[in-house]
């Protein structure tokens, strides 16, 4: 496995492997890397010839109360696991690299950047849809492999991927769980033993309202309730957001039908961890 910091560098070894009739399958992250991680990348392995995985704590992606300098960093680590899933190159680039002082562009995902977990981390997500353009152009993936754990981040990311005629096909994968059923994170890192204990709420929450759902509840207030409940039975949790959207346009739905998403985000002392799940409306 080859470990490429330069972007001058990255861009030419793609383009090298894109002119010799090579498919490139890109898995982009934050690093800390996880079995959530290594299934994007073994996905990546699968259906592509060379498997780029980048590792890059995006500064633009984090509010400034957020925890963008305590966010973990396990380099050594993730060379093992990356290499160990399946990585033909690592590409870690600096912060200073990606953004120079004079760079000025940024992208918006109108309407999608703004709502849902956009409102509580304002910037969040133009952070996102910037950093993985300039990566496209970096890395010249033929497919991209992310997961549905962000699953705004991917309806952003899938998005903004038709819209500027990206030649990318975007794979979606499911969220890899813990046994307890906590969705696996970086951040879990984060959580005290007693936390920990309380985090599968989140989970199973989002379980137990999807069962609810496929059982006949159609009122969204009704299931919100039921969501809000679930969490309150963990002494630590605070219920960030609870929402119940169309797993297609992400819009708020009152009665459900078709396909909806389940999204929440609770808050364990200082970290915050977000889980959805996808219920096809009987
Ligand atoms: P991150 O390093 O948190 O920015 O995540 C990088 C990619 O891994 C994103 O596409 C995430 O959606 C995906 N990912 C994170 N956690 C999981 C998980 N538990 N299961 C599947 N994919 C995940």
């Amino acid at each position: 496995m080859r470990i490429i910091r330069s972007l001058g560098q990255m861009q030419s070894a793609a383009l090298r492997a894109r002119r010799a009739g090579k498919t490139i399958g890109f898995v982009p992250t934050m690093g800390a890397l996880h079995d959530g991680h290594a299934s994007l990348i073994r996905a990546a392995r699968r259906d592509t010839d060379v498997v780029v995985v980048s590792i890059f704590v995006n500064p633009l992606q984090f509010g400034p109360r957020e925890d963008y300098r305590r966010y973990p960093r396990t380099f050594q680590r993730d060379v093992a696991v990356a290499k160990r899933a399946g990585c033909d190159v690592l590409f870690a680039p600096t912060a200073a690299a990606m953004y120079p002082k004079n760079s000025r562009t940024v992208v918006v995902v109108t309407g999608l950047s703004e709502q849902l977990e956009g409102a509580s981390r304002p910037g969040h997500f133009r952070g996102v849809a910037t950093v993985v353009a300039k990566l496209f152009h970096l890395v010249q993936p033929t497919a991209a492999y992310v997961g549905q754990k962000d699953y705004q981040q991917s309806c952003l990311i899938r998005r903004m991927v038709d819209d500027l005629d990206v030649p990318v096909r975007v794979n979606v994968l499911p969220t890899v769980r813990e046994r307890d059923g906590l969705a696996m994170s970086s951040r879990n890192a984060y959580l005290t033993p007693q936390q920990r204990r309380e985090a599968p709420v989140l989970a199973r929450a989002l379980r137990a309202a999807a069962r609810n759902i496929r059982r006949g509840e159609r009122r969204a207030s009704t299931v919100r309730a039921g969501i809000a409940r679930a969490l309150a039975c963990a002494p630590h949790a605070r219920v960030d957001r609870i929402d119940i959207v169309d797993a297609a346009t992400l819009e708020p739905v009152a009665r459900l039908r078709g396909r909806v998403a389940l999204l929440a985000a609770i808050r364990l002392g200082g970290t915050r961890l977000i889980d959805n799940v996808l219920v096809a409306v009987p």
